[in-house]
């Protein structure tokens, strides 16, 4: 008989957090979960699915703009945003309805309030204290705001998805996954973007070429974008906001007035007032919590997975860090992450998809690489009249023809990404995709027919 009140205790029921209890409790183990707000964290919540939501519905503006040139009559066709995002809101409660009843389902005992470690077996939530023989700290990740004067005056994506009404003008700070899928969805829907880069370009550590041709794409849009612009300050007054920018050496640069101003500058681990210094779990200077390749952290019954740990932010990684963690803690099958290949997609406008390596870390890492590259315009818009090019490259290791790195822009590239993930777990060579044969007339078959 075990003198603890649960096998584990998961604090934060976000994607990573919801799997490993649910495949603790269907393994037997006694659950707890300590969850502060909403089941579903990030990803459900505030992230990835109410976003793709809005991106679907931005996506009508250019379906119906194109209809027309396919035969259709479109006409009285009127945008509602209120709409979209209450529709949006219904939606992402019926996913943590269904969430929180897999996890009543599976046995998994809810406990709603702020988890804080007191020992390394002991949690306080509110007046309780329960205690398990092991701990997973899986809290997820807030959005980063630097520290300027009027920076109060900005909003994070967790506000942009519960916006009432669109603004006419937003000003963008960042140049990551969320300032380019949010630059997307505003400039789709008529909202004047200027997205402000404190560097060169867009997405760093993406491909070079990907880069380059989405920028191109997205200044095509009409999104104006601003490399070496930092912000000095943001003021505010009832005739709208204001932002003080300057150059990257400190000189100061334009005003730029507009209605809303969004940061995504980055997110930090959700690592504070967890008592997880009093634990003695070590947090890196990001304040990380340190784990090793089976998500176990300095404390040996203490474990921590997700955006929580800063290695890979993104939901498959959590999900499969849960996975392993499970496997490793509960089943007697040691199981360390891989975090090497793992697809990613920006769903911007355009979207753009990448797997394995870019250009630039491909020649450090190996030395001599081919590059195939093609750009071309999408079979609709030979109709529409639309401008913009997709874009598909691939990057070879010379020596021994194994394809490195897959990078796809068009509107199609996340799904056409994940199969060629597949591909490239299984290590196969550039040979390999020309042997196989496309798929006629799609976007895809472009990535077997570049020679
Ligand atoms: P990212 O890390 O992707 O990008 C942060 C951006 O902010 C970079 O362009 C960075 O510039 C810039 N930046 C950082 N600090 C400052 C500053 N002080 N002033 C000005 N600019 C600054 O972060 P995001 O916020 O876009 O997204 C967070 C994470 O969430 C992503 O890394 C990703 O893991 C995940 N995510 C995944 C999505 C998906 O899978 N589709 C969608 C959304 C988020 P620089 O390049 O110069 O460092």
């Amino acid at each position: 008989m075990t003198a603890y009140d649960f096998d584990l205790i998961t604090i934060g029921a976000g994607s990573g957090g919801v799997r490993a209890s649910r495949l603790a409790a269907e393994a037997g183990r006694r659950v707890a979960m300590i969850e502060r707000s909403r089941v579903g964290g990030t990803c459900v919540m505030r992230g990835c699915v109410p976003k793709k939501l809005l991106v679907i519905g931005a996506g009508f503006a250019a379906e119906l703009a194109d209809a027309e040139a396919f035969g259709w009559q479109v006409t009285g066709a009127e945008f509602d945003w209120a709409r979209l995002v209450v529709s949006k809101n219904a939606e992402l409660n019926r996913l943590e309805t269904i969430y929180a009843r897999v996890l009543r389902e599976a046995g998994v005992t809810m406990v709603k309030g702020r988890g804080t470690l007191l020992d390394a077996h002991t949690v306080q939530v509110g007046e309780r204290r329960l205690t398990a023989e092991t701990i997973l700290i899986a809290t997820g990740g807030k959005p980063f705001l630097p520290a300027l004067p009027g920076i109060e005056h900005a909003i994070t994506s967790n506000e942009a998805l519960d916006l009432m009404q669109l603004p006419r003008r937003a000003v963008i700070v960042g140049g990551g996954y969320i300032a380019v899928e949010f630059a997307g969805i505003f400039n789709a829907l008529g909202v004047e973007v200027t997205l402000l880069l404190r560097g060169e370009a867009i997405l760093r550590g993406f491909d070079p070429d990907l880069r380059s041709a989405q920028t191109e794409e997205m200044e095509a849009l009409g999104i104006d974008i601003r490399p070496r612009t930092l912000v000095r300050a943001i003021e505010r007054d009832r005739s709208g906001s204001r932002v003080l920018t300057s150059d990257i050496d400190g000189n100061p640069g334009e005003t730029i007035e507009t209605d809303l101003i969004l940061y995504a500058t980055g997110r930090v681990p959700n690592s504070a007032g967890l008592g997880l210094e009093a634990a003695g779990v070590q947090l890196d200077e990001r304040g990380a919590v340190i784990v090793d390749a089976f998500s176990r952290t300095s404390i040996r019954n203490i474990w921590a997975v997700g955006d929580v740990t800063n290695r890979l932010n993104l939901t498959p990684a959590a999900l499969a860090e849960a996975g392993a963690f499970v496997r490793t803690a509960f089943q007697g099958c040691p199981t360390a992450i891989d975090h090497q290949l793992v697809p990613t997609a920006v769903f911007g406008a355009p979207p753009l998809a990448t797997v394995g390596l870019g250009e630039d870390e491909a020649r450090r890492l190996y030395g001599s690489v081919d590059v195939y590259i093609s750009r071309f315009r999408p079979l609709r818009q030979g109709l529409t009249g639309r401008g913009g090019r997709a874009l598909v490259k691939l990057v070879v290791e010379r020596d021994d023809d194994h394809v490195l790195g897959v990078h796809v822009i068009g509107p199609d590239a996340p799904e056409i990404i994940q199969g060629f993930a597949v591909a490239l777990r299984c290590r196969a060579t550039k040979a390999q995709f020309d042997a196989t044969l496309g798929v006629h007339p799609t976007a895809a078959e472009e990535l077997v027919t570049l020679r």
